[in-house]
């Protein structure tokens, strides 16, 4: 019996989730006196997996090709977890964790728990605390098959380190049956930017920008504060910002340590999306926007004022502290 988790690396750096996948692995092992252990696509130094309690990393030699496929990754770490004799597999809450995890459940005979938030509760069933209604509420759910399979919400958990001696185990795609239905095509990356998903900071911009030249300050906000950028989605709809940064119920979903709103207005839609952060800032004009009800902290202010003097005001406090 162990725990294992799938580690998603991106240029040789496994992902925030994943660290998260494996404090969440690690601490369960410990409860039930087993160890945690990894699925890794390619090959990449299993140190940082070490540092959060992952004792066995299984490395699987990706061949020339290594962009993900859910079908045949779901076949890989199925396999994997019947050798490794699994009781529970932890993913984190990305995009191909999400795809991979019903295959999973078919080959497994397993059942899924999305959106889990907290250490299970009970071993025996299994009982996991997950979110529901887009981070309204939660609720326990009891697994009855022999395996389980769960997604962690994503920096709900947060990291514990727990470090361990890691041994690497190498295995060859080929010999694991490749079950690809699909061949990957071109895969269009945003470059030399934080992800909105493994950011701690997102700082968010709407419609009350006025247009698309007027973002060099919200770019400049989140170059002093090691943020990723987002915008609200009619923000993408006219083209004044990529696809790839709208946020909220039909775009990404954020779970960031803080996340800063200007001149968005708080719709329904935009704060289903961005409801899993932490502490949210909202900067706005109009102190009736429903934002404000949904913020930690609230400027009622106009943010062509408020954001030069904001960006002043952190680079100085940054010069003073370095
Ligand atoms: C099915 C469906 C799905 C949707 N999915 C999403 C989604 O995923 N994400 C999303 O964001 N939206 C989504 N929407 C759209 C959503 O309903 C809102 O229309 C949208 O979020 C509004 O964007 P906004 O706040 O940028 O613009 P607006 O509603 O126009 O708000 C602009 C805000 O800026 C403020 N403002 C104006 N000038 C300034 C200034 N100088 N300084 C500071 N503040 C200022 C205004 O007071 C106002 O509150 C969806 C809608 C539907 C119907």
């Amino acid at each position: 019996m162990s725990v294992l988790i799938f580690a998603e690396q991106e240029q040789g750096v496994f992902r925030k989730q994943s660290l998260e996948a494996a404090s969440y692995a690690s601490a369960w092992a410990q409860a039930q006196g087993t160890t945690a252990e990894a699925v890794v696509f390619g090959n990449t130094k299993s140190d940082s997996l070490a540092e959060y309690g992952i004792s066995k990393c299984y490395m699987i030699n990706d061949g020339p090709s290594e962009r993900f496929e859910a079908h045949s990754y779901a076949w890989a770490i199925a396999q994997i977890a019947v050798e490794s004799g699994a009781k529970l597999v932890v993913l984190g809450a990305s995009a191909n964790a999400q795809s991979i995890a019903p295959l999973l459940s078919v080959h497994l005979k397993a059942a899924f728990v999305s959106g889990v938030v907290s250490m299970t509760e009970s071993s025996t069933p299994m009982t996991f605390k997950r979110t529901v209604f887009t981070n309204k509420g939660f609720s326990q759910t009891e697994v009855t098959s022999e395996v389980a399979i769960i997604s962690l919400s994503a920096n709900a958990y947060g990291l514990h380190p727990n470090p361990v001696h890691c041994d690497t185990i190498e295995k060859n795609r080929a010999e694991l049956q490749d079950q690809a239905k699909t061949t990957p095509g071109a895969v269009d990356k945003a470059q030399g930017k934080i992800s909105i998903a493994d950011a701690e900071i997102v700082v968010s911009a709407g419609r009350g920008l006025k247009g698309p030249e007027n973002w060099g300050m919200i770019e400049e906000l989140a170059q002093v504060l090691g943020a990723a950028t987002a915008c609200s989605k009619p923000v993408s709809d006219l083209g004044w910002r990529p696809h790839s940064e709208h946020v909220g119920q039909t775009g990404k979903p954020v779970a960031s340590n803080l996340y800063i709103a200007i001149g968005i207005s708080g719709a329904i839609q935009h704060l289903a999306g961005v409801s899993a952060s932490k502490t949210k800032v909202v900067i706005n004009t109009d102190p009736e926007a429903p934002f404000f009800k949904a913020a930690d902290y609230g400027i009622v202010g106009d943010a062509f004022e408020v954001i030069p003097q904001l960006i002043e005001k952190i680079k100085a406090f940054k010069s003073q502290n370095a």
